[in-house]
C-alpha cells in the first residue's frame, strides 16, 4: 500500500472516531459514564471501520500487483513491449530490453520518440502513420518497420498503439501500444512471397493437388500449356485425358511405394493440339510426415521433341535423294546382327558413274541419283529397306530371309530396273549396275565385315563386265585379306621409305644408243626381298596411296638422272610412269614443277608415260593437262597401247611426242597377224609424227623384225632388264668406256 493510501485511511478513520465525540461533545460532561462510553463506543467502531478499510485496500492492491504481474508476462510470454508515452514531456516507457539500448531522454524531441532505432528506409513512413493518428485521421496507429535490436541487428516489428490522454487542446497527451517482433513472420511471408513469385513465373507448369487428386491449384504456365484457365481447373480432378485410368493408378502406386513419379506423357491442350511433356509427381508432407498434398510438375518438351525429330530426320536421311542414309543403315545392320536371325544385305553402284559425272556434270548426276532414288524407292517395303551409302552407292537390306531364289530375283529386278533408260536434264541415259550380295550370319559377324564383303562381292562383279549381281564367297574373302595386307604394307612402305626406282634402258634401234630410261618402282622389303609394282600397284591405285607413291618416284627418279647428266653418263629421257589418280590431280603442274625445279633437271630431259585408260576417262580434261605439261617442254607417251581403247582416231586429238606398243603385241609379232598388226600401228604412228617404242622386246629376232618396221626405239630384257640405280651407274660407266675406245678397237671388237 502506498503511503498516500495509508494517509487517507487514517484521516478517515480519524473523522469517522471524531464526529460521534463532536456530537456529544455539546452536552460535555466528562463525568457523565454515558460520555465515556459513547466515546469509547464511537472509537472502537473507527478503529473497526478503519481496519475494515485498510484489509480492503490491501485486498485491492494485491489484485492490482497480481493483474500488473499477469500482463508483465503475458506481454512477456507474447513477446511484445508494451509501450507509454507521455507526449507532452517525451518521456517514453518501455517494457522490455529486447531493443537497442538507446538513451531515451524525458524531453526529447525526437519524432517519433524511438526514431533513433528505426531503420532510415522506414522512418518517413512511420512518421507519417504516427503523425495521421496524433492529428486524428485514423484510429489506431499501426505500422511495420525495422528496428535496431540490443544485439545491433534490425528485426521486424509490427507497432500498434493508440492516443489514450488529451490535452485541454484537445491533442493527445499520452499513446500506449505494444511492439510486436515480426522478423520470422516476415521472413516467412518473405519467403512465401518469393515462393509465389517463382510458381507464377516458373516456365513448367505446375498443380497442386489434395491427396485424391482434387486439384488446389494451379500456376499459369499451367494455362498456357494446357489452355486451360485457372477457374476451370481448380477443384477438377486431374487426370489425364489421353490415357486409360489405369495409368493413374500406376502414378498412384509409384507415389505410395516411390513417393514420386515421373515420365514423358503426351496430351491434349484445350484446343486440341497433343503436346508432350516430361511429368514428375511428388508428395507433399505435412508435419507429422502425412501425406498433404501432391505436387505434379510438367514441362512443354514438344518444341524440343519435334526438333529432336526433325534432327534425327535430317541425321538419318540423305540430303539429295531422302532416302536413309548410311548412319541408319549401319544402325539397323547392326540391329539384325544383334538379333542373329537369317537376312540379305545388296550394296550396289552405278557402272561408270563417275564418267556421267565428269562428262555432263555433277548437277545431273546428282538429278540422276534422285531419279534412281525415286524409281528404286519401291523396293523399300516393311521387310526390304533401301539406303544411300553415299555417292552412287545403295544398299538393300532384305529382313528375314536366306531364300536364295527370291535374293536372286530380287537382284534380278534391280538390274532390270536399273537398266531401263532414264530421262535426265534432257540426256536418255543407259545405266547399268554391279551387285554385290551377303548373306549374314554367313558371310560375316559384324556390320562392318558384312559391308566389307558386300562391297567385295561387288568389285568383283564390276570386274566381270558390271550389269550383274555376285554373291559373296570364300576366295573373294581371301583376295580381299590379301589386298588389305598389302594396303597395310604400302602404308608401312610409304612410312619407312620402302620404295626405291628401278631404271630400265631404252635403244634407239637406228644408232643401237641409249636415248632413255623408265623409271619403275619396286618395293624392297626390310630383308631386301622385292616386291613387284604389278601386285601393289592396282590396290595403291585403288586407295590413293598411288599419289604419295607416284611422286616419290618422280622425285626420287630426277634426282638421278640429274646426277648421271651431271657426270655426262647420260643425255636422253627420263621415263616416268603417271597413274590416272595422279593425273587428274588438280595440282598436278605445280606438283612437277616444283620437283624438277628441286632436283633442277630440266623438263625436257623428262617424259611421262599416260596410259589409254587415263586419257580416256574424259578426253577434253586429259588434252588440257597434256597441253600444259607439253607447253613445259615435258614429253608424253601413251603406254600400253593397245591394251585398251586402241582408238587410233582419238590417238590424234592428243599432243603425244611418243607412242609405246604394249609387249603383248610385240610377242604376237612371230604371226603374220602380229606383224600387219604392229606394222599398222607403225605406219599410223608415224603418220602422227609420234615417236614409236616397243616393249618387252626380249630377242634379235624381235628386235630385227621391228627393226624391219621403221620402230624407232626398243625397250626390254634383250636390251637390258630394269636396273637399280647402282646397276645402271655401271651400265651408263660401261657405255662411256665403250664410246671412248678408239674407233679401230670397237670395230674389231
Ligand atoms: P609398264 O609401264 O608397261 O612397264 C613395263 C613393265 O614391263 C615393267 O614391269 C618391266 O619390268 C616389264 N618389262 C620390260 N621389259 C620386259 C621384257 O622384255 N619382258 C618382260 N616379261 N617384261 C618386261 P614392272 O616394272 O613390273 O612394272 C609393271 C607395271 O607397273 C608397269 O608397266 C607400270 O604400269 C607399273 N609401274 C611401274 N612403276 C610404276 C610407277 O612408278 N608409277 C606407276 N604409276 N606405275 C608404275
Ligand atoms: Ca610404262
Ligand atoms: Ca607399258
Amino acid at each position: 500500500m502506498s503511503l498516500k493510501q495509508k494517509i487517507i485511511i487514517i484521516i478517515s478513520a480519524f473523522l469517522l472516531a471524531v464526529l460521534p465525540f463532536s456530537l456529544f461533545a455539546i452536552s460535555w460532561d466528562p463525568l457523565q459514564p454515558y460520555t465515556l462510553s459513547a466515546v469509547l463506543l464511537c472509537s472502537f467502531g473507527a478503529l473497526i471501520l478503519a481496519h475494515f478499510s485498510i484489509v480492503k485496500m490491501r485486498r485491492y492492491q494485491q489484485k492490482l500487483e497480481h493483474s500488473e504481474e499477469r500482463l508483465r508476462l503475458s506481454l512477456w510470454g507474447s513477446g511484445d513491449e508494451l509501450w507509454d508515452w507521455k507526449i507532452s514531456s517525451g518521456e517514453l516507457y518501455r517494457s522490455s530490453a529486447w531493443l537497442h539500448p538507446v538513451e531515451l531522454q524525458p524531453d526529447s524531441k525526437d519524432f517519433p520518440p524511438n526514431k533513433a532505432q528505426i531503420h532510415p528506409q522506414d522512418l518517413s513512413r512511420v512518421t507519417k502513420l504516427l503523425q495521421d493518428h496524433l492529428d486524428g485521421k485514423t484510429a489506431h496507429f499501426e505500422a511495420t518497420y525495422r528496428i535496431k535490436t540490443a544485439d545491433n541487428n534490425w528485426t521486424w516489428v509490427l507497432d500498434r498503439g493508440k492516443a489514450v490522454a488529451f490535452g485541454d487542446d484537445g491533442k493527445p497527451s499520452r499513446m500506449t501500444g505494444t511492439l510486436k517482433n515480426i522478423h520470422q513472420l516476415k521472413q516467412t511471408e518473405e519467403q512465401l512471397q518469393l515462393f509465389a513469385r517463382c510458381l507464377h513465373n516458373i516456365s513448367d507448369a505446375v498443380v497442386i493437388c489434395d491427396t485424391d487428386f482434387t486439384i488446389l491449384e494451379v500456376n499459369p504456365s499451367f494455362s498456357r500449356v494446357t489452355g486451360r484457365t485457372r477457374e476451370q481447373c481448380l477443384q477438377q480432378r486431374f487426370e489425364l485425358t489421353l490415357y486409360p485410368s489405369r495409368f493413374m493408378h500406376d502414378i498412384r502406386q509409384s507415389l505410395a511405394s516411390n513417393g514420386s513419379w515421373s515420365g514423358e506423357i503426351r496430351e491434349q491442350r484445350q484446343n486440341g493440339d497433343i503436346y508432350q511433356a516430361e511429368l514428375t509427381f511428388d508428395q507433399i508432407k505435412d508435419d507429422q510426415g502425412h501425406i498433404s498434398q501432391y505436387v505434379a510438375v510438367f514441362s512443354d518438351i514438344t518444341e524440343r521433341k519435334q526438333r529432336e525429330a526433325e534432327l534425327s530426320r535430317l541425321a538419318s536421311s540423305d540430303t539429295l535423294t531422302g532416302l536413309p542414309n548410311r548412319a541408319l543403315f549401319m544402325q539397323k545392320l547392326a540391329q539384325l546382327v544383334a538379333s542373329k536371325t537369317q537376312h540379305a544385305l545388296l550394296v550396289f553402284d552405278l557402272d561408270n558413274f563417275k564418267k556421267i559425272n565428269d562428262s555432263l556434270g555433277h548437277e545431273l548426276g546428282d538429278n540422276l541419283l534422285c531419279k534412281l532414288a525415286q524409281r528404286l524407292s519401291h523396293f523399300s517395303s516393311y521387310t526390304n529397306r533401301l539406303y544411300r551409302l553415299g555417292g552412287d552407292e545403295f544398299a538393300l537390306l532384305l529382313d528375314q530371309t536366306n531364300d536364295l531364289h527370291h535374293i536372286t530375283s530380287l537382284a534380278k529386278a534391280l538390274l532390270e530396273l536399273i537398266n531401263k533408260p532414264i530421262l535426265v536434264q534432257q540426256h536418255e541415259l543407259a545405266i547399268t549396275s554391279s551387285v554385290g550380295i551377303v548373306l549374314f550370319p554367313d558371310d560375316g559377324h559384324n556390320p562392318q565385315a558384312l559391308l566389307r564383303n558386300a562391297d567385295t562381292a561387288m568389285y568383283h562383279a564390276k570386274n566381270q563386265g558390271a550389269n550383274r549381281y555376285l554373291f559373296f564367297n570364300d576366295a573373294m574373302n581371301k583376295q580381299a585379306v590379301k589386298r588389305l595386307q598389302l594396303e597395310n604394307l604400302i602404308r608401312h612402305g610409304l612410312k619407312e621409305d620402302y620404295f626405291a626406282v628401278y631404271y630400265q634402258p631404252k635403244m634407239d634401234i637406228a644408232s643401237g644408243q641409249l636415248v632413255g630410261m623408265e623409271a619403275l618402282v619396286r618395293f624392297i622389303t626390310p630383308k631386301g626381298g622385292i616386291i613387284s609394282p604389278a601386285s601393289f600397284i592396282p590396290v595403291a591405285e585403288e586407295t590413293g596411296q598411288i599419289i604419295e607413291i607416284g611422286e616419290i618416284v618422280l622425285r626420287k627418279a630426277c634426282q638421278a638422272v640429274k646426277g648421271w647428266i651431271d657426270q655426262g653418263l647420260f643425255h636422253g629421257r627420263l621415263a616416268v610412269n603417271l597413274s590416272s589418280r595422279q593425273f587428274s590431280l588438280p595440282f598436278l603442274c605445280e606438283l612437277i614443277d616444283d620437283i624438277l625445279q628441286q632436283t633442277e633437271l630440266p623438263s625436257y630431259h623428262l617424259e611421262l608415260e599416260i596410259t589409254e585408260g587415263t586419257v580416256m576417262q574424259s578426253p577434253p580434261q586429259a588434252i588440257e593437262t597434256m597441253k600444259k605439261l607439253r607447253a613445259r617442254g615435258i614429253h608424253l607417251a601413251m603406254d600400253d597401247f593397245g591394251t585398251g581403247y586402241s582408238s587410233l582416231a582419238y590417238l590424234k586429238q592428243f599432243p603425244l611426242n611418243t607412242l609405246k606398243i604394249d609387249k603383248a603385241f610385240i610377242d604376237d609379232m612371230r604371226t603374220a597377224r602380229g606383224r600387219n598388226m604392229v606394222d599398222t600401228i607403225m605406219t599410223i604412228a608415224h603418220n602422227l609424227s609420234l615417236n614409236v617404242v616397243a616393249e618387252g622386246v626380249e630377242d634379235d629376232e624381235q628386235l630385227d623384225m621391228l627393226r624391219k618396221l621403221r620402230c624407232d626405239v626398243i625397250q626390254g630384257y634383250h636390251y637390258s632388264k630394269p636396273l637399280s640405280a647402282a646397276e645402271l651407274s655401271q651400265f651408263l660407266q660401261q657405255l662411256k668406256q665403250q664410246r671412248s675406245k678408239p674407233a679401230l678397237v670397237s670395230i674389231v671388237s
